[in-house]
C-alpha cells in the first residue's frame, strides 16, 4: 500500500510527475488544485469560495481542502493506495490527514527559486490537464486533445509573488515535518522529466 504526497515549489513538476507515478503504480491522482478549478468551472459553490483566495495567490482555508481530501480518500478506488498532488500544503492539513490516511512516502521536489519563477511565467495548460511550456515544451494546441492552450490565471506575474510566499511560509515547513516521521524522500527536480521520474521510481520501488 502506498500513500504518496508530492511537495514542492508551484512549477516544481508535481503534476507532471504525479501523472508518471499514478499510470506506473495504477494509483489515483488527487490534486486539489484540479478540484478546486473544476468546480470553478462547473461555477459550483465551492468554486466560487475558491476563486477568491486562489486568484490572490492564497491558500483555501485548511477546512475546505481537508473536508475534500478525506471524502476522495473515502472512495473506493483509494483502497490500495493513493498520490496526493498539492495537498497537504500547510501543517495542519498534515496533521488532518494523519488522522485519516497513512502517508508512506512524502517526496520533496527540489528546484530553485529562480527555476520555478521562469517555469511558471512559460507554463500553459490545456483544459484537458495536460501542461506545456513556452521554451521546453512549446505546442500551438494541445498534442492530447486539439484543445487551445491558455495561462492560468494565477500563473501571471502578480499572483506568483504570492503563491512563491505562501509556499516558503506555510508550505516548506511540512519538509520537516515528514523529515521528522521518518517518510520524508527528496529527489533533484533540475533535471529531465525522465530523470526526475527515475529517481521517484528509485524511491519508490525500494521501499515496497
Ligand atoms: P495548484 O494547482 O496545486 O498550484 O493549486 C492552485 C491553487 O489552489 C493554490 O494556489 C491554492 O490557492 C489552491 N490550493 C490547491 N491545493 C490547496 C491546498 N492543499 N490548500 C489550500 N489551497 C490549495
Amino acid at each position: 500500500m502506498k500513500g504518496i504526497v508530492l511537495l514542492g515549489a508551484p512549477g516544481a513538476g508535481k503534476g507532471t510527475q504525479a501523472k508518471l507515478i499514478a499510470s506506473r503504480y495504477a494509483l489515483p491522482h488527487i490534486s486539489t488544485g484540479d478540484i478546486l478549478r473544476s468546480n470553478i468551472k462547473n461555477g459550483t459553490e465551492l468554486g466560487s469560495l475558491a476563486k477568491s483566495f486562489i486568484d490572490e495567490g492564497k491558500l483555501v482555508p485548511d477546512e475546505v481542502v481537508v473536508a475534500i481530501v478525506k471524502d476522495r480518500l473515502a472512495q473506493p478506488d483509494c483502497k490500495e493506495g493513493f498520490l496526493l498532488d498539492g495537498f497537504p500544503r500547510t501543517t495542519e492539513q498534515a496533521k488532518a490527514l494523519a488522522s485519516f490516511a497513512t502517508v508512506t512516502h512524502a517526496i520533496d521536489i527540489e528546484v530553485d527559486a529562480d527555476e520555478v519563477v521562469k517555469r511558471i511565467a512559460g507554463r500553459r495548460m490545456c483544459a484537458c490537464g495536460e501542461s506545456y511550456h513556452i521554451s521546453t515544451h512549446p505546442s500551438a494546441v494541445c498534442d492530447k486533445c486539439g484543445g487551445a492552450l491558455y495561462q492560468r490565471d494565477d500563473d501571471k506575474e502578480e499572483t506568483v509573488a504570492n503563491r512563491l510566499r505562501v509556499y516558503f511560509d506555510q508550505t516548506a515547513p511540512l519538509i520537516d515535518y515528514y523529515r521528522s516521521a521518518g517518510v520524508l524522500f527528496k529527489v533533484n527536480g533540475m533535471q529531465s522529466v525522465d530523470e526526475v521520474f527515475g529517481e521517484i521510481k528509485e524511491v519508490l520501488d525500494g521501499n515496497d
